[in-house]
């Protein structure tokens, strides 16, 4: 079998199976080897290692990453992919295709299953509706993961490295800084992919920390407080927190914790670095 990565190859395959994009699964496949070369050498994979592949669509990424990697479970929600998959990939022994929802998939036992609970590359150009609710399960499912290497949208890419003061600062900024370190590995515009999206993509590259940068004493309260004051972001942090109904956090509390942290009772929470909300976790827990 060719490799898919481009228009021509990728185009006789969606022929000859009749095939039909499906917009409510993000299907913006890739047509370009420079790209996915790239993300295979980005993402670092080896013949040592167990890849999890999101969406593998036709498999055209699945093709490189079996080439690279020891191991690879292409996990893809859409049925009618399935027998292209068989086919595409039927030269590959060292994969499995799973039609599931990635959402509805018992991380953990996949990786006990696959890779005797070690820890697990995840690659994937990802469908980009639901992008953040897939990152933060891969973050809190606490599956074993050595990285995890993804097309995103550009501007979501952005907003999983910036820091307090910045307006695209929020909930998916800080969960993935205390979990990884994301380093943005190349940007990727709309013609490398079929059809086109019609936003601007980027590779973001985020390597797990074996230990988290700050310490917080329960890290689920911690992100409670975080989505809390993001949900409300224009409010100051004593109207946000106090107004989520969360156990023990009242106005009277929040105004206490800011005053014993030195900051503003006006403060918003857009103001507040990883380590501060670590803080102000850990005082809201008394
Ligand atoms: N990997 C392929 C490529 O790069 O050409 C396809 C990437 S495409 C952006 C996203 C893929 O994710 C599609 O094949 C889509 O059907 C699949 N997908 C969408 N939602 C999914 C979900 N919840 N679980 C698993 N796969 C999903």
């Amino acid at each position: 079998m060719a490799y898919l990565g481009n228009f021509t190859n990728t185009k006789q395959i969606l022929d000859k199976y009749g095939f039909s994009f499906q917009k409510k699964f993000g299907q913006n496949f890739l047509i370009d080897s420079n790209i996915l070369e790239n993300i295979v050498t980005g993402a670092g994979v080896t013949k040592d290692d167990c890849v999890l592949e999101i969406g593998p669509g036709i498999g055209t990424m699945t093709q490189y990453l079996c080439e690279a990697a020891r191991f690879v479970i292409a996990v893809e929600i859409d049925k009618k992919l399935i027998p292209v998959l068989n086919d595409t990939l039927s030269e590959y022994d060292n994969k499995v295709i799973i039609n599931e929802d990635i959402l509805k998939l018992d991380l953990n036992e996949l990786s006990k299953e696959y890779n005797g609970g070690k820890p697990i590359k995840v690659v994937a150009n990802l469908p980009y509706y639901i992008t953040t609710p897939i990152i933060m399960e891969l973050f809190e499912s606490h599956v074993p993961l050595h990285s995890i290497t993804a097309m995103v949208q550009k501007e979501v890419a952005l907003r999983m490295q910036t820091g307090p003061g910045s307006k695209d600062y929020g909930a998916l900024s800080l969960a993935v800084q205390f979990y990884s370190k994301p380093e943005i590995i190349m940007n990727v515009s709309a013609g490398c992919f079929i059809p086109r999206p019609n936003v601007d993509s980027a590779v973001i590259k985020m390597e797990l920390y074996k230990e988290n940068p700050v310490s917080v004493r329960n890290e689920a309260f911690m992100f409670s407080l975080i989505r809390a004051s993001f949900n409300q972001r224009r409010k100051t942090l004593v109207n946000s927190l106090s107004n989520a109904g969360i156990d023990g956090v009242t106005k009277e509390t929040v105004a206490d914790a800011l005053s014993t942290m030195e900051l503003s009772p006006s403060i918003r929470g857009e103001a507040l670095s990883l380590a501060d909300f670590a803080r102000l976790s850990d005082l809201l827990l008394n």
